[in-house]
């Protein structure tokens, strides 16, 4: 029976690609009545009818399903955050960080925009030289990279207007299933354009041109890449509330507390106050990053709050 991967779900149809090909099927009747839909993303088994249209017959077991957007088996996310414009927000990047984590996804931090950095910004003549607020700016940037490969995550350097860093990131979406993420007006869609031309993604620029807001609905799609692999067209994690992270769960998102945390006197230690606390030690020692364990904190106690609340 052929196999294949579900890129497209609308009305009441399963695009289904395999071997270079994307077959339009519907579902069996079964998986209504187990209250199972196929979701964009699912390996499956399917047959090919008389019509030239597909039947899904069978759901590969998933190894996981993201909500927003619905699609299952996403392996990676791109983590994406501008140099500027938005400006570098590392609260705002530990806690998708957390999140991601959590989802047990592989992730990629991708700085865009970095044609920004490459001349000071501030309006009067070129010939000045470097405002020292523009150089500033740069050692932010080159400090967090710094940070995070160090904690051991992979970090991406790129600006779709120059075509920095493309050819690295493309690397590493090779073969998998990915999902771009990071707020809005950061410069996925650019990116997305850049790596994939043809694609022609509606970004932020366009959509102010034609008149309307970016968020129309629309459905989520599995774009497939060139050298194998595929990425969602719809950033996930866009919800970045804590409601369903346990507080208990937080301190294993933060992946450099793992070692230290092992070593904690007390079982079951928040990091926040307890004697005997390997992760207090570290970060008293410079181990531990002083902006990554505050945004432990942080995010420490609005669990906490929320907890109160609902
Ligand atoms: P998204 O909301 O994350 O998908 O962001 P968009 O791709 O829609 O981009 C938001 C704005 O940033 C648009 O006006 C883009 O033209 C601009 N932009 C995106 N990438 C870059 C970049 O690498 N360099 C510069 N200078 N501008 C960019
Ligand atoms: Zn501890």
């Amino acid at each position: 029976m052929p196999q294949g991967l579900i890129v497209k779900a609308l009305s009441g149809y399963y695009y289904v690609e395999a071997s270079g090909d994307v077959i339009q099927c519907r579902a069996r009747g079964i998986f209504k009545k187990k209250g199972i839909s196929p979701l964009v993303g699912d390996y499956v088994e399917f047959t090919v009818t008389e019509n030239g249209e597909g039947m899904v017959d069978k759901i590969m077991p998933r190894s996981s399903e993201l909500i927003r957007p619905p699609i299952s088996n996403v392996e990676q996310a791109i983590l994406v955050f501008s140099v500027q414009e938005p400006e570098l927000n590392l609260q705002l990047l530990d806690k998708f960080l957390v999140h991601i984590e959590h989802a047990g996804l592989d992730v990629v931090i991708c700085f865009t925009k970095e044609d920004l950095l490459d001349e000071p910004s501030d309006e009067g003549d070129g010939d000045l030289p470097a405002s020292s607020s523009h150089g500033k700016e740069i050692t932010k940037i080159e400090d967090a990279e710094v940070l995070y490969k160090q904690i051991g995550y992979t970090v991406i350097r790129t600006s779709s207007v120059t075509g920095m860093g493309k050819d690295e990131l493309m690397t590493h979406l090779n073969g998998k299933i990915s999902v771009f993420a990071g707020q809005s007006g950061v410069g996925k869609s650019s990116m997305l354009n850049a790596l994939l031309p043809g694609l022609s993604l509606e970004t932020n620029q366009i959509s102010m041109r034609l008149g309307r807001g970016k968020h129309t609905t629309r459905h989520v799609e599995l774009i497939t890449l060139p050298e194998g692999g595929f990425v969602a067209d719809t950033p996930g994690f866009s919800q970045l509330d804590f409601l369903e992270l346990g507080v208990e769960a937080l301190g294993d998102c933060f992946r450099e507390f793992h070692d230290y945390a092992a070593e904690c006197k007390f079982r079951g230690c928040t990091h926040i106050h307890e004697p005997g606390c390997r992760v207090l030690a570290a970060k008293a020692s410079g181990d531990i990053a002083p902006s990554r364990y505050d945004h432990y904190v942080l995010f420490f106690t609005e669990m906490k709050e929320k907890k109160r609340r609902y």
